[in-house]
């Protein structure tokens, strides 16, 4: 290359940098990363999402640090911690759904809500891992094991009929039940978020027979028995 193209083709790239720094639209490629549970990152989550009965090890999961972008088109830095066996998976999802500018609105550690999942999920925040064991079992949860993932938790609400008592999780969710309405966040079977977990191979809640869980996608139980067989 010749000397004076060179230094055409570097101040192009410098203005091209400059712009990009200008309008401030971060750099996917540096924003979209994993990492392993960090000693600060532990803090954080001991005695919250990683319970003192936490039965796996920090090694099981992974921190997903990626960009997600609004309903008014802003983006947004988000934090996910899931197990390692879905960190590649779940990076690859979100990145597309951000290059995709499907709308999410908050991705935090749910950490950050005391680990209170009610609490999480009125906020309408998206995550993953929070440990916990199956009612009544020592089987621990998908949740638990950071093999399912919530998206766009208030308008996706769960719901479950019990002794004709009908519950909604999280309760100020219950507008969003009529899944014929039209609002935004909606996940249905021709949404992108639907499309992109299900083809990773995830199941959908929302396809759910004796309950609803329109915001939950997770690893099938028959895999999850061989990656965990003395988890029942
Ligand atoms: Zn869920």
């Amino acid at each position: 290359m010749g000397r004076v193209l060179l230094a055409f083709v570097m101040a192009a790239a410098l203005l091209i940098g400059t712009a990009c720094a200008e309008s401030g639209t971060p750099d996917a490629d540096s924003e979209f990363w994993i990492s392993g549970i960090t000693d600060e990152l532990f803090e954080r989550i001991q005695g919250k999402s990683f319970k003192e009965d936490c039965t796996l090890s920090r090694e099981d999961l992974r921190y997903l640090h990626v960009l997600h972008v609004d309903l008014d088109g802003k983006t947004h830095t988000g934090e996910m911690i899931v197990n390692y066996h879905i960190a590649e998976d779940v990076l690859e999802i979100l990145r597309q759904l951000y290059e995709a500018k499907y709308p999410i609105e908050k991705i935090r550690l749910v950490d950050e809500y005391g680990a209170d999942d009610e609490l999480s999920m009125e906020d309408n925040n998206s995550s993953s891992f929070n440990f916990r064991f199956i009612s009544h079992t020592t089987m621990v949860s998908k949740h638990g094991l950071g093999l399912a993932v919530d998206i766009n938790t208030l308008y996706n609400p769960y719901t479950k009929t019990v002794d004709g008592e009908r519950i909604v999780e999280p309760i100020t969710g219950e507008p969003y039940l009529d899944r014929e309405a039209d609002f935004p966040y909606k996940i249905d079977h021709d949404d992108l978020c639907f499309r992109l977990f299900t083809e990773h191979g995830f199941e959908w809640g929302g396809d759910w027979e004796d309950r609803k869980d329109y915001q939950h996608f997770e690893i099938p139980t028959a895999l999850i028995e061989e990656w965990y067989p003395s988890n029942q």
